[in-house]
């Protein structure tokens, strides 16, 4: 059974769906509870008056949805020649009472109602006053008259206003750390409407399909799954009520100068640009440390933001956890680590060794065959393969953080590829929130995907097949012969060629480049290569043990002419 989404939900909705799974299921299930807190979808209220030069703007010191939303403004022309420049507060109604001449005119500047603001003591409780933009505020100010402050946020009251408790769906007949872990995880960026979707999907197949269907029951059996449907649920109900091209969650971390009500849609962290490896505090590309209204701001530090954390939290409590995916939007991607580069000499993050790249090669064709049964869609080889060999430098991100940090083969999806339009002969893209129909087919797709996934780790959990290689001789020219290794599956092959006992400290065969097969290696004389293998699960060829005193490694001479 498939096709368990019929329409674009927020992460309310989402999380308490998975909630009802919890329920519904609770032999196979558990929810998991984040231990950090989002900041919740809630802005402290604000109000601005006047423009440019004469912009004075006030922000609240309680959130709106904690009394910022009640305090009122006014900038009141007194009436009388010569009158000086006031502050009182009723309640939570502050009036400014502006300075005049002799003549009755207005006189105080942008600058003085600010200051003017900010030095009285029970105003201050309430709110902040600025300038615009960095602006001196020289301009004398118009009067304007009670204007409530307002954070300006227009989802329904059913979206709460307060932290948000992030949920882990656990889904296993044995969850007791004893299985192999996949994390799946969806929404890091709050515009990417589908790809929560794919993770309800994946969710509600496994479950629902558990007691008939043989396949999903071994995957659930043998399998200890996470399941993060929203990792940016602040920024994700934004998008949904309030700006839809918002990408980052919500905490505001501008100084004054980008703080005024017009900013209020460029505030927020990258959470895919947060992460502690290949960071751009670590000096790598393609996120921004400096400027707080990027769409790549990286934060103010590394795992600064809770969304972050919980990531890293869940990967380290569950330290079975060996595979990951993270679910983004749009274009048809499948991609892995590495996925950030250093501006200088573009330096990139250690690339996977042979073993491990060729086994991403296998994986894919099987994933994104699954992906293809669905409707069809190819994703296209140039969009399949490390990050930064197919799309681009994205420093810190969080697939980095669990591959070189922990190991976990760290999965990209990127739904939604793009769509051929026979009218115009061209394909065209999908977008960040296509129509439903589209949606949902994607979220079909990658649901797909993710089972695969499933299917690919089950197959790394309970593999006990040792990998077998032979030598092959590629060139013999006089005084020189060039051999390589050839494997039944990707493993990894460490060799000598001075007669030692092979270990894991030997020579590693390596790729002879970027999408290149293995290399070559060249002797110069007659050797003895001593060599075993070892696969993605840890098989080692014979049984051989590397660290051991055992001689049953393979050894072949060869010869130079
Ligand atoms: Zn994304």
């Amino acid at each position: 059974m498939s096709d368990f989404v019929d329409h674009y939900m927020d992460p309310t909705e989402v999380t308490a769906r998975f909630t009802g799974l919890a329920t519904e299921f609770p032999k196979l299930t558990e929810l998991i509870d984040l231990p950090y807190k989002t900041n919740g979808y809630r802005r402290n209220a604000q109000a601005q008056f006047g423009t440019a030069a004469s912009t004075v703007y006030v922000t609240s010191t309680a959130y709106g949805s904690e009394g910022g939303n009640d305090i009122t403004m006014s900038l009141l022309s007194p009436g009388t020649a010569n009158a000086p420049l006031m502050v009182s507060v009723a309640g939570k109604a502050v009036t400014v009472s502006l300075a005049t001449n002799g003549s009755g005119a207005i006189t105080s500047t942008a600058a003085q109602v600010a200051a003017a603001v900010n030095a009285n003591a029970d105003a201050a409780k309430l709110l902040t006053a600025s300038t615009y933009r960095g602006n001196t505020g020289t301009g004398v100010v118009a009067a304007v008259p009670v204007t409530g402050l307002t954070d300006n946020l227009k989802a329904p009251a059913s979206v709460s206003r307060e932290p948000f408790q992030m949920k882990v769906l656990r889904i296993g007949k044995h969850r007791d750390g004893s299985k192999v872990g996949v994390f799946l995880y969806c929404q890091e960026h709050a515009r990417e409407w589908v790809t929560p979707l794919v993770c309800v999907e994946s969710a509600e197949r496994l479950l629902r399909n558990y007691a008939k269907d043989p396949d999903t029951r071994k995957i659930v059996d043998d399998l200890d799954i996470f399941i993060l449907p929203v990792v940016n649920p602040d920024g994700a109900h934004y998008s949904m009520y309030d700006f839809n091209m918002q990408r980052r969650n919500m905490t505001n971390y501008c100084p004054a100068s980008n703080a005024d009500p017009g900013r209020s849609n460029a505030w927020g962290v990258d959470i895919n640009r947060n992460f502690s490896v290949g960071s751009v505090f670590d000096g790598y590309i393609g996120a921004s440390a400096t400027s707080c209204t990027s769409d790549t701001f990286a934060g103010p530090s590394e795992l600064s933001e809770p969304e972050a954390r919980n990531e890293v939290w869940l990967v380290d409590t569950f330290p079975n956890i060996k595979l990951s995916m993270n679910t983004h939007s749009y274009g048809g991607y499948f991609m892995w680590p590495p996925g950030a580069y250093k501006a200088d000499g573009r330096e990139v993050l250690p690339r996977v060794d042979q073993g491990t790249e060729a086994y991403f090669w296998t994986s894919s064709d099987y994933i994104l065959s699954r992906v293809q049964e669905y409707g069809g869609t190819a994703i296209w080889p140039g969009r399949t393969g490390p990050v930064t060999d197919v799309l681009y430098s994205a420093a810190g991100n969080s697939a980095d953080e669990h591959w070189y940090n922990r190991g976990i083969i760290g999965w990209d999806f990127e739904v939604g590829a793009d769509i051929y339009n026979p009218a115009t002969g061209r394909f065209t893209a999908v977008g960040f929130q296509p129509p439903f129909a589209e949606g949902h087919e994607e979220a079909m797709e990658f649901a797909n995907g993710n089972i695969a996934i499933l299917e690919v780790a089950r197959a790394y959990a309970t593999d006990k097949i040792q990998p077998k290689t032979s030598l092959k001789v590629v060139k013999q020219e006089a005084g020189a012969t060039a051999f390589t290794f050839s494997t039944s599956e990707p493993a990894n092959v460490y060799y000598t060629l001075d007669g030692s006992r092979p270990t894991y400290g030997s020579s590693k065969l390596a790729l002879a480049g970027m999408r290149e097969g293995v290399q070559n290696i060249t002797v110069n004389s007659d050797i003895t290569v001593n060599w075993f293998s070892i696969d993605i699960a840890g098989n080692v060829e014979s049984n051989y043990k590397p660290d051991g005193q055992g001689s049953n490694y393979n050894k072949q001479r060869v010869a130079v002419q």
